[in-house]
């Protein structure tokens, strides 16, 4: 039997990136004679151990054959009679189909190396039609890549466009898709994944409501501000990329896509709070409007929460910087009322919670007055 280092390792190693995991395959192996090597047995559906010592992943060398529609319907075959070319046929881009031997010999037998050098992510063979996960993750890997000058090759988006044509991607499980978009949202060029989405069609069918001329450069713009912010976390990334859209049609489409419960609530606020921003006059601000804004945001029990949804409000609104620091500015200035010193005071109940309104209404009266005279 005969292990070679492939995938992300190889592919990284050559563009001289960091490796952090290493997935090998392994061929003229049987299941048995694995196990009888100390290697553990993962994954039922596929011939997947992980070694005795390393823990690293050890696949036995497969061809893969398509069946039904969608992700699922994949039969697999795997024997010792199945050539490491075969195996890196059913691979998706050539820069993920090299091989090399424990003594650092490259097998390329799709050249996946010209590929890496003219920077381009291109398919291995037609097989790649046969899993529209495909699409997505080469989506994702331009936005890893493109800041190293990669671009889906044309044959390649070609391919795609005619997946989608034959509804290919309306197969995809949400889980499969958010799973994508979320890891996505955090590579180099989160912009780069869209484009190349919009690019073969996929997007009319994952998030057609970013896809017209007037939106989708709305939400890349607001989506590459919050990338630029210092850990921006997947909240703030998929409510900026929802931030044109009216809070119905992106509470529908975070839904749709099965999106975690702060995703969806994050989403809601921003595009809640967006025509309630635009209609306060910042030269003329009114406190009470002010408060009840807080009070809709929940910023007493969620302040981390409040500070995301002006980070992305910042950035789909630019026009509005003075109205979101207005906000800004009593949510410190109202954050600051103490309950305890209230209750200290002798207010009760009711009373206590009309005296903490009173007071918080009063300080942001108080830090809005030099711009209301
Ligand atoms: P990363 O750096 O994100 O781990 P990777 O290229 O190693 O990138 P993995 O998801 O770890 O990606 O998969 C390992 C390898 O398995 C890939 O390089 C590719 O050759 C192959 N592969 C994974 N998923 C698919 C798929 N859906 N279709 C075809 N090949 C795939
Ligand atoms: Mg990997």
């Amino acid at each position: 039997m005969q292990a070679y280092l492939v995938g992300g390792a190889v592919r990284d190693e050559l563009l001289g990136l960091e490796v952090k995991d290493r997935d090998w395959v392994v061929v003229g192996a049987t299941p048995k004679e694995m196990l009888a090597n100390g290697f553990k047995q993962v994954g039922a559906d596929f011939p997947v151990f992980l070694h005795p010592r390393t823990r690293e992943e050890y696949a036995l060398a497969r061809t893969e054959r398509k069946q039904g529609r969608g992700y699922h319907g994949f039969t697999v075959y795997s024997a010792p009679d199945v050539t490491l070319e075969q195996d890196l046929r059913r691979r998706d881009l050539t820069i993920n189909a090299i091989a090399k031997t424990e003594d650092g010999d490259l097998v390329d037998p799709f050249h996946g190396r010209d590929d890496i050098k003219v920077r381009k992510l291109r398919h291995v063979s037609e097989a790649f039609s046969e899993d529209p996960l495909r699409i997505l993750r080469t989506a994702r890997f331009a936005a890893r890549f493109r800041p190293l000058g990669f671009t889906v090759c044309e044959q390649t988006m070609a391919l795609m466009q005619d997946m989608v044509a034959t509804g290919e991607v309306d197969h995809l499980v949400p889980e499969r898709v958010w799973q994508e978009f979320q890891r996505a949202l955090h590579e180099k060029a989160p912009e780069a994944f869209f484009d190349v989405l919009r690019d073969c069609g996929a997007l009319s069918v994952l998030v057609p409501e970013i896809t017209p001329p007037a939106v989708f450069p709305l939400a890349m713009k607001a989506l590459r501000c919050v990338d630029k912010q210092t850990n921006t976390a997947t909240e703030e990334r998929l409510a900026a990329l929802l931030s044109p859209l009216d809070e119905s049609v992106a509470l529908e489409r975070a839904k749709a896509l099965k999106v975690p419960n702060d995703c969806q609530n994050l989403a809601r606020l921003v595009t809640a709070f967006t025509p309630e921003i635009r209609s306060i006059d910042p030269q003329q601000p009114d406190a009470g409007t002010l408060l009840e804004l807080l009070d809709q945001a929940d910023l007493w029990r969620r302040p981390e929460r409040f500070l995301q949804l002006l980070s992305v409000l910042e950035c789909a609104l630019t026009d509005e910087s003075q109205t979101i620091d207005l906000l800004r500015t009593a949510s410190k200035v109202a954050t600051g009322v103490d309950p305890k010193a209230l209750l200290a005071k002798g207010f009760k109940g009711k009373e206590l919670g009309s005296a903490i309104r009173t007071e918080r209404l009063k300080r942001i009266g108080d830090a809005i007055a030099p711009i209301n005279h």
